[in-house]
């Protein structure tokens, strides 16, 4: 089977009727709920992009012959990075930034586990062969995947590891012959009543300390098994037109907690069980941690790009833009942006095979990325308050547009670079980034989605060459730098 259309992606999400819970409520049908119909029309739209710009977003399967999504592929060379990278913008300028997860974070995951296979497989083959065969699965029938990696929040050591407690961390508890039977629950599927499949895995390192762990899980199950149950956070698209809520009625992806009752899971789906390490080594060995940074990369470009339209826009419709104090906000989003942009392609230019030939993105400068928008982010929303200011309250409904003051409106919005009607949609838009409930997740999503901030500093020292760094300093230190060589060298 091909890349798919959206209704293709809509039709396979109500065939497969998974148990959603939102609002008290069991949901019917995930698309046409008020509260996650516009984000899977939103996931859908990219699905239509890769039919409508085939060239450009898909390639020719190595098995079938069949057109499928770019972001399946994987990397051989630094022009299929490239090829893949302006697929992945393409998806994200669609959504603003605003879809983290859409299915190109999942899909670069597998795609570099695929490329990885024997390091699943190098102490249970079949694991290996499961891997190949899951990834085959999903390309060909480019399936969308939510994952839930972290355990509830309940109480944390000095260390940071997680209480893994029996009956709500999530663990295997048996193995039968069908499979093996996992209870418990995870955070935070997002996207996870939107997608066909739920991945569970966990790239924390130093979560676990058992040499055999029932903790110690990486498997991936449809999101219809019996016994699974998403339960959704309250949603943020309350039903308003994509005036009054530019963003938030467009682009809810809907995060989730996920319940496994005793839930089977084949054993062809099963990729790491027990083997704490190998667990805890993935996104490492397998180089996925680079391809989901360089994903993110992308996402974060387009978020730049939108924030940045925004505040210029804003700066000229105030009258503002020539102020020093505006000048100098707008050159720190456009540092920003130029930043992550400067880091996407230098992961590219640098890219190199790994151990299993996959064509990786650097490691430095594509973690970069991600670290840095955990600060660069909110402070980016906040940027937009301070340009805004009162003018993020004055946001009059597309109802107040024709309603009894509509002429009062028309008359004292304006400005001398704008009729009313521009500023009020514009700055709806500033409110739906930067002070919104939608905006407000969108900030807590940018400082933890990819784990804690303390994680992640780690992470990228642990593979900064700190020893280039030290032997340069050392170097000068070492210089000769007595006073008689210093009057001398003057003299
Ligand atoms: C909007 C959103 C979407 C998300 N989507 C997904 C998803 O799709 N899939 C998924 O698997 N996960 C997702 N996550 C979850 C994300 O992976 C976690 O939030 C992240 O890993 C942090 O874990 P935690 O929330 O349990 O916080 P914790 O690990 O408990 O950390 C909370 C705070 O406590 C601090 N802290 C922790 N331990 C210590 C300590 N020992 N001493 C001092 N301070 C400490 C941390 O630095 C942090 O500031 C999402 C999160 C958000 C907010």
């Amino acid at each position: 089977m091909a890349a798919r259309s959206g209704n293709d992606y809509l039709q396979g999400l109500r065939t497969r009727q998974r148990e959603v819970y939102l609002r008290g409520e069991r949901v019917a049908d995930v698309t046409s709920h008020p509260g996650l119909s516009g984000g899977a029309r939103a996931i859908a739209s990219l699905y239509d992009q890769q039919v409508a710009l085939a060239d450009t977003m898909t390639y020719r399967s190595p098995k079938s012959g069949d057109p499928l999504g770019l972001s399946f592929i994987v990397p051989k060379t630094q022009q299929d990075l490239e090829r893949r990278r302006v697929m992945m913008l393409n998806w994200a300028r669609t959504t603003c930034g605003m879809m983290g997860r859409s299915p190109d974070f999942m899909n670069v995951t597998y795609a570099a586990w695929a490329g990885a296979a024997d390091y699943f497989g190098e102490k249970t083959p079949e694991y290996g062969a499961n891997m190949r065969r899951y990834y085959e699965y999903i390309s060909e029938n480019d399936l969308v995947l939510t994952h839930s990696l972290i355990n509830l929040q309940r109480s944390r050591t000095v260390s940071g590891a997680f209480n893994l407690e029996e009956g709500t961390a999530l663990q295997a508890v048996k193995e039968t012959s069908a499979g093996l039977v996992v209870r418990g629950a995870r955070v935070l599927a997002t996207l996870g009543p939107l997608a066909d499949e739920i991945a569970v895995y966990s790239p924390r390192l130093g979560q676990h300390t058992a040499e055999h762990s029932p903790f110690a899980l990486s498997f991936a199950i449809p999101c219809d098994t019996a016994g699974l149950r998403f339960l959704c956070r309250d949603s943020f698209d309350y039903g308003k037109s994509h005036f009054d809520h530019p963003l938030g009625s467009r682009f809810e992806e809907m995060d989730s907690i996920v319940f496994f009752d005793d839930v089977v899971v084949p054993w062809d789906r099963v990729f790491i069980y027990g083997d704490v390490d190998r667990l805890n080594n993935t996104a490492y060995a397998t180089s996925s941690s680079a391809h989901t940074s360089h994903q993110g990369a992308a996402k974060n470009l387009a978020k730049c790009e939108l924030v940045l339209g925004v505040a210029l826009l804003m700066t000229e419709t105030l009258g503002n833009a020539h102020l020093p104090h505006s000048q100098e906000r707008i050159g720190e989003l456009m540092m920003y942006t130029e930043l992550m942009r400067a880091c996407m392609r230098a992961a590219e230019a640098d890219a190199k095979p790994n151990a299993y030939g996959v064509m990786t993105p650097a490691s430095l400068p594509a973690e970069t990325t991600r670290n840095l928008f955990m600060t660069a982010y909110p402070r980016m929303a906040e940027i937009l308050q301070l340009l805004g200011s009162s003018s993020l309250m004055i946001l009059p409904t597309e109802a107040d547009m024709t309603g009894p003051l509509g002429a009062h409106i028309e008359q004292f919005l304006a400005t001398e670079n704008s009729d009313a009607r521009s500023r009020v949609k514009l700055f709806h838009l500033a409110w739906d980034i930067a002070c919104s409930s939608f905006g407000q997740r969108q900030v807590l999503y940018e400082r933890f989605f990819a784990s804690d901030p303390l994680t992640r500093a780690r992470a990228l020292a642990a593979i900064f060459p700190k020893q280039e760094i030290t032997d340069r300093v050392r170097a000068f230190l070492d210089m000769d730098d007595t006073t008689t060589h210093r009057s001398g060298a003057d003299t």
